[in-house]
């Protein structure tokens, strides 16, 4: 029974690291942006297969 428990230290979800006031729930502005960043990865991260299928699509050749 130690009151050593670093559970009630909030941690930065991205690299774990001791979250500051100023970022909460971060440690920096950098991870911030780098959950952010994750977010619209796992967003996008779906509809981005479609790349390749835009070749194959209806030959709209709007660009010419
Ligand atoms: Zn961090």
């Amino acid at each position: 029974m130690s009151q050593h428990e670093p559970a009630r230290t909030p941690i930065c979800p991205v690299c774990r690291k001791a979250t500051a006031e100023e970022f909460r729930p971060f440690c920096s502005r950098r991870c911030a942006d780098i959950d952010l960043n994750r977010w619209f990865s796992g967003v996008y991260a779906v509809p981005m297969k479609d790349d390749e299928d835009e070749d194959g699509a209806s030959p709209s050749s709007e660009e010419r």
